[in-house]
């Protein structure tokens, strides 16, 4: 992973190299006020549109416009079965089996469907375990839904939290919480990969031990989808939820993806809210029948899903489809150690990078502790033309994402942060 360089040569070198190079023209790349392409390093909060998508929603605009209601069956795409194309690439994305996951809704919403089946506290076993600094809507979901089941938030979340003076989260501490009240908690929802810190969690790990103590397990993926190899379905893990408007460049509040686990596909007993999506399609629209619950992550639809939206998830899961997981996380793998190496040079008494060193613990942000630092760092870098992420309080996010960074981007996103820091 090493033998890098701090030179500009270096950088321009192995953007030569790089079989991915080219999909960068395949992004439209916001312009600085000088005329020149933004750095631009937060695809993790918010990916760029790549060029096709904007003939892929022409299309279904043409198509309801010439067609109307018939584009259900005759569009190009016929509207009726549109989500199961997006389904079966999704799931390959996630490492999933196509059963295993659809695509509805909004993320936040997914949580909530999910927990309508996975969390069904008893008056003995109704605590949610979440990590401490975990993303605040997934916090005010769990809180809610607490309150919803007439429990107290306050007793019933249970924090993982990271030890005195550092900021990753410790398996251990997981082992020893749940050695403790594990038979109280009924569900853990984890951040696969953390917001804050990019700390990419052993999923399986995680999984395997809530079981053991006979807890659901989830994980809100919103930072791992298109980052990172998930491999839900071997995870075990029971459900999951991911956005696409982050690495996924689905267009800002795009809909999101749902994993329900195969072994839940046929279980018709589960708690769950229903709607007309969720009833089997052989007889949806007969529309008097009794409700027939569809199998797998499907069922949990409730209503016809908007196309518009999907027709940009299309534009950009076509082209993670033809690359391949594989390929982005070696490239990104490398990238992201190039932006550790040359951070590293600058030395650590400005800098320390709280994201875990070791590749296989995160995917491609890493987040930077400046000391001393205000925002007015970022405003900074910003003025630069440099688009990163600041979260109060002294800490930056960057995240050279594999389909549309270049390792320029990120030798210049670190000579900016030089000048600046000087
Ligand atoms: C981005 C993000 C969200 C946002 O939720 P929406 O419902 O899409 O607005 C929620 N949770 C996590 C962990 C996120 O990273």
């Amino acid at each position: 992973m090493s033998n890098y360089k701090s030179s500009l040569a270096f950088a321009l070198e192995q953007d030569q190299k790089d079989e991915l190079y080219l999909y960068r023209n395949q992004f439209h790349i916001p312009k600085h006020n000088n005329g020149s392409e933004c750095i631009y390093m937060t695809g993790n909060s918010l990916g760029l549109q790549p060029k096709q998508t904007k003939a892929y929603v022409n299309q279904e605009l043409e198509d309801w416009a010439t067609l109307g209601v018939e584009g259900h069956f005759h569009a190009k795409n016929p509207w009726l079965n549109y989500h199961e194309v997006l389904g079966e690439q999704m799931a390959k994305l996630v490492g999933a089996k196509p059963i295993e996951v659809v695509v509805m809704n909004t993320l936040t919403a997914n949580l909530h469907f999910m927990m309508v089946s996975f969390y069904q506290p008893t008056k003995k076993r109704y605590k949610i375990l979440i990590e401490a600094d975990a993303f605040p809507s997934d916090k005010y979901a769990v809180e809610s839904q607490l309150q919803h089941h007439s429990f107290n938030a306050e007793d019933g979340l249970v924090l993982w939290k990271a030890r005195e003076n550092e900021e990753l989260l410790n398996y251990e501490d997981l082992e020893s919480i749940l050695e403790k009240q594990g038979e109280d908690i009924a569900l853990i929802l984890i951040g696969a990969v953390n917001y804050y810190t990019g700390q990419f969690f052993d999923l399986k790990r995680i999984t395997e031990l809530g079981h053991k103590y006979g807890c659901m397990v989830g994980f809100d993926c919103a930072h791992g989808a298109g980052n990172v190899a998930l491999n839900l379905h071997d995870s075990g893990a029971d459900f999951a939820a991911w956005c696409t408007y982050k690495y996924l460049n689905s267009g800002p509040g795009s809909i999101a993806g749902c994993f329900v686990h195969e072994r839940h596909a046929y279980n018709k007993n589960l708690n769950r809210f229903a709607g007309w999506w969720s009833h089997n399609k052989e007889t949806r629209f007969k529309m008097r029948d009794e409700f027939d619950q569809l199998p797998g992550a499907e069922g949990w639809q409730l209503s016809n899903p908007p196309i518009l939206a999907m027709a940009a998830i299309k534009a950009s899961l076509e082209i993670f489809n033809e690359v391949g997981m594989d390929k982005l996380i070696k490239k990104s793998k490398r990238l992201t150690g190039y932006f550790e190496f040359l951070l590293k040079q600058l030395g650590s008494e400005t800098f320390k990078i709280i994201t875990p060193s070791n590749p296989d613990e995160r995917g491609c942000q890493l987040s930077i502790q400046v000391k001393n630092a205000d925002k007015s760092l970022h405003n900074k870098l910003t003025e630069a033309g440099v688009i990163s992420d600041w979260r109060e309080p002294n800490v930056i996010r960057c995240a050279p994402t594999p389909l549309y960074n270049s390792f320029q981007d990120v030798y210049y996103l670190v000579e900016q942060l030089k000048t600046i820091l000087k």
